[in-house]
């Protein structure tokens, strides 16, 4: 089963530019991590909470859209 959010606490992967979160469609939602997508010795879906991890990157600040 996988871990769904937000009873289970993220750690790690919620500042990392490499998680994507997931919906399903019973409104469920779950922390992939998109080299899991990738790369077979990541899992696409982590044991929470992830409190280390050598591919952890910090997300950059969220982009800045101009006005219309
Ligand atoms: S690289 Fe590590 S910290 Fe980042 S989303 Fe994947 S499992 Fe989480």
């Amino acid at each position: 089963m996988l871990p769904s959010m937000p009873e289970t606490p993220v750690g790690l992967c919620s500042s990392c530019t490499h998680q994507r979160m997931i919906r399903s469609g019973r409104g469920s939602t779950f922390s992939m991590c998109e080299r899991g997508l990738k790369d077979d010795a990541w899992p696409k879906y982590p044991r929470l909470p992830v409190l280390r991890c050598r591919g952890y990157e910090p997300a950059g600040p969220a982009p800045v859209r101009d006005a219309a």
